[in-house]
């Protein structure tokens, strides 16, 4: 993904923004992510939903990390320091096929760790959309 601005993105992003992209595709409602072969606009996809789905549910989507979230302390984002606290992923097994990483804020904060834990972010127990 090429950023002229060169600006970092968050993985567990707005379906709104007018930057958000889908990453991934998950395998029925919540489940694991099926990561696209290039990312895909959102807008496209959130008109393609069925009435009354929350994208995030079916949808693994990226936009603009941002100042004012929520999930942020200084230039830390708590949400991949707790993911990376928390998931258990097995160390040593491949990193997923994100077209994200050279942007990915969650990447370049914790590394490794932190694409192995991504695909287990839940939509339901994440904050609202943005
Ligand atoms: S943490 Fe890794 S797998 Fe998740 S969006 Fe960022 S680069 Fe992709």
């Amino acid at each position: 993904m090429a950023d002229p601005e060169q600006r970092l993105w968050c993985p567990s992003g707005s379906a709104y923004a007018p930057e958000s992209l889908v990453l991934a595709v998950r395998e029925g409602l919540d489940g694991p992510p099926a990561y696209l072969p290039a990312p895909r606009p959102a807008a496209e996809a959130l008109a393609e939903l069925a009435d009354g789905v929350e994208p995030r549910r079916l949808l693994r989507l990226a936009s603009h990390c941002v100042p004012h979230c929520l999930n942020r302390a200084g230039d830390t984002c708590t949400l991949a320091t707790r993911l990376t606290a928390t998931a258990s992923p097995r160390a040593g097994s491949p990193l997923p096929p994100c077209h994200l990483r050279p942007a990915c804020k969650w990447w370049t904060q914790s590394g490794p760790p932190a694409c192995r834990a991504c695909p287990q972010v839940a939509t339901r127990r994440s904050a609202p959309d943005r």
